[in-house]
């Protein structure tokens, strides 16, 4: 019993770890998908978005990017401010992306402002931008790169003129931070619904791991109990009804305590009571505080039934006859015990010596009538009965010893009757 708290915590603990493993991967795992694919999304995104704003500058002026007294222009127009916002807002994008457009590595038309609220023009690109669109006139994607004091993750197209020189980029971006926290979101959601699955699989597994220790416990207790001699051991019903391995043990160990009751408290001939066990049921009654009257009832001449017809036959008739009694018997609510070789105690509860009686010869008489047939011969057989009442503070022995001495009695006054 001591261990039975140890087998629910083995079984939490093997379950637990199991479980926080398989949850700490799933979330290891979605929140590294969720980064790559949101880094992907902003990515493209991006690489979009400043592709649709070069083709709508490309759409509206045809012609070369050039500047000329400070301004810079397109196809011969010079763009505006106003061009350029006109333009950044006609793109599908989300609404938290920042353009710019640059000439060289400064910026000319941004949509970022500082924090006084002004353009955050005519500064330059980062040096590592500049190096890759600028000297070799490629387009550049930076998953993090420091704009006006915050973190992007931008796109550069490269402005090439006519004679294939680099002369500016268009840049596309997104603030990480709520790229980031979007993410952050839905990395901690993840988290918490793994941590429910978590928390639900653990009630879950405690519930089943307490239901099983419950039936284990059971059979242990029951099969203890059977160990020392206790056959009114009891399974309980939900054990019993198990449909799993612990069920068939549980009636394994039930069948189990049958037989051996059988074996241990009947005797293997007659199948009644032994000696023991009825002396035990004798007690039982007492320890009730019922009344009853016992008989002690001895087949006559049995004797010469074996040295005539042969020990099998002895056998058959103390079968036939154990059977009969104890059909009787029960039907009466009392109990019989084979107490000696051809000698049978009976003990009626709750009956005073006048039922007793009565129903003794009654006994006798379905006896006397009944036809005991050995190879086609008929058996006399006769039986001579002895009952007591018990009297108070008697005790079992003293009763039934008196119902031995008045069968005493009754085989010396002639057998095949009852005294009382
Ligand atoms: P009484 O009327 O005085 O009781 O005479 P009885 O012959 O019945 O009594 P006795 O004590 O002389 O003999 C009892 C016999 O019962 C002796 C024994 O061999 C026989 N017996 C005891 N147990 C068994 C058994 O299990 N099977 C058989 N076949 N015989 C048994
Ligand atoms: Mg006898
Ligand atoms: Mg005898």
């Amino acid at each position: 019993m001591k261990k039975h708290g140890g087998l629910t915590a083995q079984i939490l603990i093997m379950v637990s770890l199991t479980a926080v493993l398989i949850c700490a991967c799933v979330t290891a795992v979605g929140s590294a998908l969720i980064y790559f694919v949101t880094e992907d999304s902003i990515k493209s995104e991006v690489n979009n978005a400043a592709r649709e704003l070069c083709s709508l500058y490309d759409s509206d002026y045809h012609g070369e990017y050039y500047m000329q007294n400070g301004s810079l222009y397109k196809g011969g127009v010079m763009l505006s401010y106003q061009d350029f916002i006109s333009k950044i807002s006609q793109i599908a994008c989300s609404d938290d992306v920042d353009f710019t457009v640059f000439w060289g590595d400064t910026r000319i038309f941004t949509s970022m402002k500082r924090n006084d609220g002004s353009y955050f023009i005519g500064t330059s690109a980062d040096k590592k931008v500049s190096e890759s669109v600028l000297v070799n006139g490629l387009e550049y994607y930076c998953s993090k790169v420091s704009i006006n004091g915050k973190d992007y993750a931008g796109y550069y197209i490269p402005i090439v003129n006519s004679s294939a020189k680099t002369v500016g980029m268009i840049f596309a971006g997104r603030p990480l931070d709520t790229a980031r926290s979007n993410m952050r979101m839905i990395i901690i959601t993840l988290s918490l619904v793994s941590l429910c699955i978590l928390g639900i699989s653990m009630a879950f597994f405690r519930r089943f791991s307490v239901k099983l220790v419950q039936s284990l416990s059971d059979v242990s207790r029951f099969m203890e109990n059977v160990a020392n001699g206790c056959f009114g051991a009891e399974l309980s019903h939900k054990t019993l009804s198990r449909t799993d391995e612990v069920g068939d043990i549980a009636r394994s160990a039930n069948t189990l305590r049958y037989n051996l009751r059988e074996l241990v408290e009947r005797d293997p001939l007659t199948s009644l009571f032994n000696r023991r066990s009825g002396r035990r049921a004798i007690d039982e009654l007492i320890s009730g505080g019922r009344s009853y009257t016992a008989a002690m009832a001895d087949i006559d001449y049995f004797k010469r039934i074996n040295d005539g017809f042969g020990h099998a036959c002895g056998d058959y008739v103390l079968k036939e006859l154990s059977a009969l009694v104890r059909e009787e018997t029960e039907k009466r609510k009392g109990f019989v015990s084979r107490w000696g070789g051809e000698e049978f105690l009976i003990i009626l509860p709750g009956k005073g010596i006048s039922e007793a009686r009565d129903f003794l010869e009654e006994l006798l008489d379905l006896i006397r009538n009944k036809e005991f047939t050995w190879n086609g011969e008929r058996l006399p057989v006769t039986v001579t009965a002895g009952a007591a009442e018990a009297k108070e503070g008697e005790t079992p022995d003293e009763t039934i010893n008196r119902a031995d001495h008045l069968l005493y009695d009754g085989k010396k006054s002639g057998r095949n009757r009852v005294v009382s």
